[in-house]
């Protein structure tokens, strides 16, 4: 379990002279990244594919509006979520229980289908020394979040990072959230949630503090009782 330290945007190809090293006809932000109007393009082909006309007046702007809700929808890729965490407070006064973010308000994207998993997840963390602004645990969440994502690996990463960067006595992550794939299409089965979780540490180790958990984040087995 390693949290690289290098972030996409270290990687980026940034300013004026620098060529890209492979790929041709590009003029994005990264090497590698097609153009705005080659996104542009894609969606325009994409309205086509669904039996519609992209010129058509109510389409004509679409593509635009398209390409920068995928700005919004995949702005995870460009925060670095290790660099998040990194600041930390130690004046803590001996605290040592429990830190439980609940019901942080999650909008994911299913890497399968492109469409919404919508749902919330649930942090907690057991300090050992120091601890972190409780915002920017609901930002780790995000940044994860806003990526092509499976909701399994998007609650490990979410603890994993956690983990690695504040060295606790432990982390749990639980998510539960609806996919409009499984809604909207396929199975069509709405109003079925899917719960992850991930126990790290203490969490995993000792039983009752993995209850006291997730009785603190009313037991996502038995909703409803809140
Ligand atoms: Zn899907």
């Amino acid at each position: 379990m390693t949290v690289s330290k290098t972030t996409l945007a270290d990687n980026v190809v940034r300013g004026p002279g620098r060529e890209p090293a492979h790929e041709s006809g590009q003029s994005g932000r990264e090497s590698g990244r097609p153009s705005r109007a080659e996104a542009e393009a894609a969606v325009r082909t994409l309205i086509r594919w669904a039996g519609d006309d992209p010129d058509r007046e109510g389409l004509a702007g679409t593509p635009d509006r398209v390409v920068r809700s995928y700005e919004e929808f995949f702005a995870g890729y460009e925060v670095d979520p290790v660099e998040l965490l990194q600041r930390t407070f130690e004046e803590v006064d001996g605290y040592d229980e429990m830190v439980v973010l609940r019901d942080i308000r999650m909008e994911s994207y299913c890497e399968h289908h492109i469409v919404p998993i919508i749902g919330r997840a649930h942090v907690a963390y057991l300090p050992r020394r120091r601890v972190v602004g409780i915002s920017k645990l609901a930002r780790v969440v995000e940044v994860y979040a806003k990526r092509l994502q499976i909701q399994e690996k998007l609650t490990a990463q979410i603890a994993n990072t956690i983990d690695e960067v504040l060295q606790p006595q432990g982390v749990a992550v639980v998510i539960e959230a609806a996919h409009q794939c499984m809604t909207t299409r396929g199975v069509h089965k709405p109003g079925v949630t899917m719960v992850t979780s991930r126990m790290l540490g203490a969490f995993r180790t000792d039983a009752s503090t993995r209850r006291e958990f997730l009785s603190m984040i009313g037991n996502p087995s038995n909703r409803g009782g809140e």
